[in-house]
């Protein structure tokens, strides 16, 4: 009975401690490869897209018609309703 704990808690302890191992090893990677990734873009450069010198990129309802189209185009596909007008 006693040693059935003892290997018990020893299992636990290992448990633990591998653990922690996988922590520590999985810090240490996502340092460094935050490390590496400094100075290269990154896939972030996309977002520029979005911002089209200051005004953002979207979509945008006609107050006439109420026709969905993308801000981007100055007058409404449908009635040609000038946007902000
Ligand atoms: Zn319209």
């Amino acid at each position: 009975m006693l040693e059935e704990l003892t290997s018990l808690t020893n299992i636990l302890i290992i448990i633990s401690i591998i653990l922690n191992i996988t922590i520590i090893v999985m810090i240490s990677k996502g340092k460094s490869a935050g490390s590496q990734n400094t100075g290269v873009p990154t896939e972030k450069v996309n977002t520029t897209f979005t911002q089209k010198s200051g005004i953002e990129v979207g979509v945008v309802f006609c107050r006439n018609c109420g026709q969905q189209y993308e801000s981007t185009s100055k007058a409404c596909p449908n009635c040609k309703t000038a946007r902000g007008a």
